[in-house]
């Protein structure tokens, strides 16, 4: 084979482990981050929840304090109840007697509304945290391993950089080119070999004296459909 062509079909394998590598680390690099945008949203939504149950607690207070009124205010009208010196004061402290107890009993309520709604809050609050927590776990251990493999082909695309490199430095500019061209227009594979008289990059059936010429090996020889380098193998 001739030698330059040995080494654009190194250059060509290399040339795919890089994809290969490349494309592997978009989808571990995609994956993390899916995981991360789950968490974050989960971490939300529990925001809101401690949110939720934080003012469900501030109105329990305000209504507490609204309760503690309002019984001072029928107890100061229970009393006056037996200062009142004619039929009018009467009706009018009933009046107010009756507008309090209606009063205490709405905030009564509401106090209620807000335990129940705390409670209930708290226990799937405390549910979600526990799960939160566990898949933040999972995802720490999880992203380490993604992180640790991301690295390694890192490491792995500097290598096969560097080798190909050294295989690009003994080729002549002007071929390197028509081999970078090819690939480009060729569906990545510029050099491909020949296997019972058929080109293995298009499929067509190669006259037998480009067979020989090629099995020879003496120049670079072209595929005649689809214009690739063809090398022997074997
Ligand atoms: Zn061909």
């Amino acid at each position: 084979m001739v030698p330059e062509l040995m080494a654009l079909v190194e250059i060509q394998q290399i040339d795919k482990d890089i994809r290969e590598i490349e494309s592997a680390n978009l989808s571990l690099n995609k994956q993390l981050e899916k995981e991360k945008e789950e968490i974050a949203k989960k971490k939300a939504i529990l925001q809101e929840m401690v949110e939720k149950k934080d003012a469900l607690q501030k109105d329990l207070r305000h209504n507490e304090r609204t309760l503690q009124q309002i019984e001072q205010n029928l107890e100061g009208f229970e009393k006056k109840i037996y200062q009142v010196k004619s039929q009018k004061e009467l009706e009018a402290v009933d009046h107010e007697i009756a507008k309090s107890r209606k009063e205490r009993s709405n905030v009564e309520d509401a106090i209620l509304i807000c335990m129940t709604s705390t409670e209930e809050i708290s226990i799937s609050l405390s549910k979600q945290e526990k799960e939160l927590k566990k898949e933040t776990d999972d995802f720490d251990c999880q992203s380490q391993k993604i992180e640790a493999d991301i690295k390694l082909n890192i490491q792995k695309l500097l290598t096969a950089n560097t080798k190909k490199q050294e295989i690009i430095s003994t080729i002549e500019p002007t071929l390197l080119s028509n081999y970078e061209r090819l690939r480009e227009g060729r569906n990545n594979l510029a050099v491909v070999h020949v296997e019972g008289g058929i080109c293995q990059g298009c499929f067509i059936t190669l006259p037998p004296q480009q067979v020989n010429e090629v099995r020879v090996g003496n120049s670079i020889i072209r595929c005649s459909s689809c214009a690739r380098m063809l090398y022997w193998k074997g």
